[in-house]
């Protein structure tokens, strides 16, 4: 396989959640002033696909769906050492569910190249955690897909992963091609270096459109979009609940939970 490997990798441009609230009144997400970021599992799909071009010369590129301003994180993939980029970017995109992202992003695989080695993404966003997209685009490529990958190694077209189950680990061997989802236990992603962030800031990232990718109006933004969010909320504050000390008095204690219980309907009076 060697020189003409391609591997190319989704990375969404997430706010930085640790800092997003919702506003009570309008039950929307208060992005005002909030950072944003490569999403923190599409660093991990990077740093495997970059592990690729370390060892078999992959040429890696990497495709972002979002505003215009979301070219940010495909330079920061170029800075740690992703080949070229592309921006989805088109208000025909927006309001797009998974499937509509999905689909998007296929288009836009497609158009860089109609077979590649290994699509990789996060195994979820941040920020709409669904994580349906790789599992989207793998349905739509016809491709085999792998969710959860710790470990990847490629000889020739074959790939064998370690997958990060809840109760131990899985190994899986297949062909390529295939599409990944990767978990943070894969790597520590690298840093770029300055002169990585040089190069990449002068890189000619090409923004595409509906019409660059071949999009079916109907299949993408809201008119592609089978789900609606009717409604988003924080959940309700949890409180403290009862405390009951038994130390002094164990048996008034135990007396005063089944109590508890019963009026509850937890446990019969
Ligand atoms: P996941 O499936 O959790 O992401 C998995 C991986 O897919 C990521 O790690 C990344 O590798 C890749 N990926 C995901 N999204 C992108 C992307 N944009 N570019 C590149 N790679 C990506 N959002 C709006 O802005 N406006 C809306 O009106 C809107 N309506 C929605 C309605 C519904 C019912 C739902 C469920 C979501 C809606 N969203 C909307 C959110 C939007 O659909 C999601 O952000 C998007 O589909 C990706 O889903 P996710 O965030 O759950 O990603």
């Amino acid at each position: 396989m060697g020189k003409d490997m391609h591997v190319i990798v989704c990375v969404k441009q997430v706010p930085d959640t640790t800092n997003v609230r919702i506003n009570p009144e309008t039950n929307t997400l208060m992005r005002e002033g909030v950072e944003s970021i490569m999403n923190p599992y599409d660093e991990f799909a990077l740093e495997e696909a970059l592990r690729l071009k370390d060892k078999h010369g992959a040429r890696v590129s990497v495709i972002s769906m979002g505003p215009p301003q979301a070219d940010v994180v495909l330079r920061e993939a170029l800075a740690r050492g992703a080949d070229d980029g592309v921006l989805l970017t088109d208000r025909a995109f927006a309001g797009a569910d998974t499937l509509a992202t999905s689909y998007a992003l296929t288009q836009a695989i497609r158009k860089i190249n109609p077979a590649p080695d290994i699509v990789f993404f996060g195994k979820q966003a941040i920020d709409g955690d669904t994580a349906q997209v790789g599992p989207g685009v793998s349905e739509l490529l016809n491709c085999s897909l792998v969710t959860y990958v710790q470990a990847l190694s490629v000889e020739g077209d074959t790939f064998t992963v370690e997958t990060h189950m809840d109760d131990g680990t899985d190994v899986i061997e297949g062909k390529l091609p295939v599409v990944m989802t990767v978990v943070k236990e894969a790597s520590t992603p690298r840093f770029a270096s300055l002169s990585g962030w040089m190069g990449a800031k002068q890189a000619d990232i090409p923004k595409w459109g509906a019409a660059d990718v071949r999009a079916e109006k109907e299949m993408i933004g809201l008119d592609g979009s089978p789900t609606k969010v009717v409604k988003i909320f924080a959940p309700p504050v949890k409180t403290g609940g009862v405390r009951m000390d038994g130390r002094a008095e164990p048996d008034a204690a135990v007396a005063a939970v089944v109590r508890a219980l019963q009026d509850k309907g937890v446990v019969k009076s």
